[in-house]
């Protein structure tokens, strides 16, 4: 029996909820974690009509990217859809779990698979975040600093990038005087002991932090481990929103939205023009994502699709690069797809259908 926590648990491992943007709302919004999951419908926004498909279709979980509700309800009366969606969702025991911008702000996620259906290659955040790290520097006994280095490897400290088990040792000495009360691991009490160790620095990042400081605590000797946790300013470049690559071949700037239009399934987009000639490297943001066009012409972006662009938001642009509307929820449609092959990679067999309805309450002549 599959709970509705073991799902959470692959989605957060995915994108966790520490994450997501500050006045966001990610997470179980209804419903309880410790209930068996019948079936799941995955979609962009949780409404009322997808409910009730939900209630058809046998599904007790109902996993969104937009949070039904945002802000906060001071009222559950009825009165709109918001307030509607929440009562339905409890009368029915039904589970909504919002997977939001921690999903936009994880390499893996909804630029991600963006970026996947237009081709680029070579894809990196647009916009990493800073203080998410942290170093960790702690002082072991020469003979001990294995066994407390392989436990903070083993808590997930000392990832960059695409390596691990990265660290820093340098010897030097340390010095202590066991006070009376204390049962020293080296030494007697009331000596000054002088003991050859190693300066042992390793990095983490906020997710980490707890559990690593936890397991090297643990391993290590010492009844009082000397140690620094250092914040630090550089940014976390596997976090952040937006994200930019290249296309295998430049492709013809007058040829360029019809390509957009065709690799992400619109009806209409909307565009500027660019002075460029070609465009080879392209900016993506799913959503509303015009706060990033400084960080794409940064980036030396030939093109920048994203959503949401208000009319004086296009003479940003100013020709420096071609910037794309796309529509809002046409950026962020495939995400369904997404998030059904997570579920489906790490649950053989799971119950899990897309919503057939098209939530997108604009429409197009
Ligand atoms: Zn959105």
């Amino acid at each position: 029996m599959i709970l509705i926590r073991d799902i959470l648990r692959v989605l957060e491992a995915w994108a966790p909820l520490s994450r997501q943007e500050n006045y966001d709302n990610a997470g179980l919004i209804t419903g309880d974690a410790a209930w068996p999951v019948k079936g799941i419908m995955v979609c962009l926004d949780s409404t009322e009509a997808v409910l009730d498909e939900a209630l058809e279709k046998g599904c007790n979980l109902v996993i969104a990217h937009h949070p039904i509700v945002f802000g906060g309800l001071k009222k559950i009366t009825g009165r709109n859809y918001v307030e509607r969606t929440v009562i339905k969702a409890i009368r029915n025991n039904i589970a909504i779990y919002a997977i939001h911008t921690n999903l936009d702000n994880v390499q893996s996620g909804v630029n991600a698979e963006i970026c996947r259906r237009l081709g680029l290659e070579n894809t990196r955040i647009l916009a990493p975040k800073k203080d998410l790290l942290y170093k960790l520097s702690v002082f072991v006994p020469l003979n001990d600093t294995e066994k407390v280095a392989e436990a903070l490897f083993s808590a997930g400290a000392g990832r960059i990038g695409n390596y691990d088990s990265a660290s820093f040792r340098s010897a030097g000495t340390g010095t202590f005087r066991p006070l009376d009360g204390s049962n020293p691991h080296i030494g007697k009490n009331g000596v000054r002991e002088e003991v050859a160790e190693n300066q042992l620095e390793v990095l983490l990042d906020t997710d980490t932090l707890h559990s690593a400081v936890q397991a090297m605590l643990q391993a290590h000797p010492y009844e009082e481990p000397a140690y620094d946790i250092i914040p630090l300013h550089n940014a976390h470049k596997e976090v952040g929103s937006g994200m930019s690559g290249e296309l295998p071949q430049p492709v013809p700037a007058a040829d360029f939205p019809a390509y957009v239009k065709e690799k992400m399934g619109l009806s209409m987009l909307k565009y500027t023009a660019t002075a460029g000639t070609h465009i080879r490297r392209v900016a993506v943001c799913g959503g509303s994502g015009i706060f990033l066009l400084p960080k794409a012409l940064q980036s030396g972006a030939d093109a920048f699709i994203t959503s949401d662009v208000k009319y004086h938001e296009f003479f940003d642009a100013e020709e420096r690069l071609m910037l794309l509307d796309i529509g809002h929820y046409e950026s962020e449609q495939y995400t369904i797809d997404l998030i059904l092959r997570k579920l489906q990679s790490q649950f053989q067999g799971i119950p899990a259908m897309a919503t057939g309805i098209r939530t997108n309450p604009v429409q197009y002549l």
